[in-house]
């Protein structure tokens, strides 16, 4: 049944992980009013929609959790290194039955639209079944890759078999067996999940427009010592990844890979290597991100393992990227992805040398004029990343203006967390934040307890509204653009360069700050500490 008329003290929109944790800290903390809107049939956000194949997430478990309950932290037994999709969803019920959670939260409700009066100072939101409640804060915990990228393939309506989005993958699963498969894409979700469709399927054919260096995740049982040493140290976990510079426990060597032998840097590149995760892409050579000629070494340790990997010189070939250096795209995390292409039941389909894909026919792809036939295609296509999400709830702040109004040229925010014209309203890990350059939660868990912090300042202060100011504003955009600048990040298409969409005006959109999401918290901490520098409060 639609509500009309509901007022709370704050609305927010969202109930992964970001929102469940908002949830709980204004209504336990500052005893508010909160309503959480949520599209998904229960919490779980990324985690509910993302239930293809091989899902999982690429932090290690020990970190990809909230640390707010200590107890949980100390209760709560991960069954392997990287959390897989399902035990991650099993763990946020879990969090949300622990905190009571569910009975502020209205399900299967997709926000709509919403404005801010300027005579009340008070957001009015909408939904999809007909709510209508208004609320002093919104916040947007919306994520940061959840609006889904499906690219208007021509005749796609046309296919007569069935087709899925990996974020979009049907609750029952997908029975691939005996099935010819396509999989379009090769970033981080079609990584995880190529290995396990190629275990079922009959065939698979994977179109790839752009190759992408992948890393071993080596995923496995964690030593039992390993979890008791880490349990009995949470408290040191917490504070190392919270003054990290990924979130994570990952640190640059400090040197540069050009002032080592080649034996000392294959050594380092073969400990990485082993160590599997994210260790090779950032506890590299400090230089990795910034000096081409360093970039290049590293590459090239890559470039030699998929050699060495995959047998079929021509296919080995296809795999390695040619147009952009290594780490500029978010790092894939692989369990025997590059063995996967030596089945004889799975087919590589590279734009450049076989030809992209001209259109869907009725019976499968046709790429480079040759059709392959399908019973199942799987777009493993992405997102419209972090400020899709985020146009898509239609707010309208001061004077009407749009998001989509103030952000032609790309994102513009204060921190990445509000929006000048746009006031009482807070985007967790928002654009131009650390957000997905970090281990999430970390940021998540910064950003709520920051937002909290601000709201309980202005109720003590009896403040009724807070937004940036233009030229904090400015400023702070020009400096998550200096500062990418300086890396060779801006010279791939990726994603995190608004790149995989046509149309989307390139412009970086999280926040790569010089020391880190440690250096964003002081930062954050300091302009609270001077009375919300760069905000107006009235
Ligand atoms: P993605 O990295 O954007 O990859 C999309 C793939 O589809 C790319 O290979 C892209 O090619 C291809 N593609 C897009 N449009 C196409 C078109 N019109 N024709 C042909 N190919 C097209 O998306 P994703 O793999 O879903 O990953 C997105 C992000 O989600 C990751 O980077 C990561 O941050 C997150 N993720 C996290 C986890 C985890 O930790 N659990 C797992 C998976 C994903 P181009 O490269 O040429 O654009």
């Amino acid at each position: 049944m639609a509500h009309t008329g509901q007022s709370f003290d704050a609305i927010v929109i969202g109930a992964g992980f970001s929102g469940m944790y908002m949830l709980k800290s204004l209504r336990d903390r500052l005893g508010l009013a909160v309503r959480v809107y949520e599209a998904g049939g229960t919490v779980g956000g990324t985690w509910y929609w993302n239930r293809y194949p091989g899902a999982r997430c690429d932090s290690d478990s020990y970190i990809y959790c909230f640390t707010f309950d200590k107890q949980l932290l100390q209760d709560w037994e991960w069954s392997e290194r990287y959390p897989e999709q399902p035990e991650i969803l099993r763990y946020l019920e879990h969090v949300a039955k622990r905190h009571d959670l569910k009975r502020d939260m209205q399900f299967d409700t997709r926000v709509t639209g919403g404005e801010f009066d300027e005579k009340t100072n008070r957001w009015t939101v909408r939904t999809d079944r007909g709510d209508e409640a208004t609320a002093q804060h919104l916040i947007a915990a919306v994520g940061s890759l959840s609006d889904t990228n499906m690219p208007p393939f021509k005749g796609l309506d046309r296919f007569k078999g069935k087709w899925y989005h990996t974020s979009r993958f049907p609750q029952s699963g997908v029975d691939f067996t005996g099935k010819r498969v396509g999989v379009v894409g090769t970033g981080a979700t079609a990584v995880q999940a190529i290995p396990e469709i190629a275990q079922q399927a009959k065939q698979l054919v994977v179109f790839q427009r752009t190759a992408n260096y992948c890393v071993p995740a080596r995923n496995g049982k964690v030593d039992p010592e390993l979890v008791r040493a880490r349990k009995a140290d949470y408290d040191g976990v917490v504070k190392r990844i919270r003054e990290s510079f990924f979130g994570q426990e990952h640190y640059f060597i400090p040197k540069s890979v050009l002032a080592t032998t080649p034996e000392e840097r294959e050594r380092e590149f073969d400990r990485m290597w082993d160590a599997g995760g994210f260790a090779f892409w950032l506890a590299n050579y400090q230089d990795m991100f910034f000096d081409k000629k360093a970039n290049d070494l590293c590459a090239d340790y890559i470039q030699r393992k998929i050699r060495s990997t995959v047998k079929d010189k021509v296919v080995a070939e296809k795999l390695i990227p040619k147009g952009h250096a290594y780490g500029t795209k978010r790092q894939p995390l692989d369990t025997n992805y590059y063995e996967t292409f030596n089945k004889d039941n799975v087919l590589l389909v590279d734009a450049a040398t076989d030809g992209r894909i001209d259109e869907i026919t009725e019976k499968g792809i046709r790429a480079g004029g040759k059709e392959y036939p399908l019973d199942i295609i799987v777009f493993a296509t992405g997102f419209d990343a972090m400020t899709g999400p985020l146009k898509a709830l239609n707010l309208k702040g001061r004077g009407g203006r749009t998001l989509d109004e103030q952000w032609v040229n790309g994102p513009r925010s204060y921190l990445g967390v509000a929006v000048a014209g746009f006031p009482n309203f807070f985007t967790i890990t928002g654009p131009q934040s650390p957000s997905v350059l970090s281990n999430m939660p970390v940021s998540i868990e910064q950003h709520v307890e920051w937002i909290t912090d601000c709201i309980e300042s202005m109720r003590r202060t009896g403040k009724s509204t807070i937004e940036p100011t233009s030229q904090a504003q400015d400023a702070w955009v020009a400096h998550v653009n200096e500062v990418v600048n300086a890396t060779l990040i801006p010279t791939a298409n990726s994603w995190y360069m608004s790149a995989n969409i046509a149309g989307k005006p390139r412009a970086f959109l999280p926040y790569l700050g010089p020391e880190g999401v440690g250096g964003y918290r002081r930062k954050c901490d300091e302009v609270a500490a001077k009375g919300y520098e760069g905000f107006v409060l009235a």
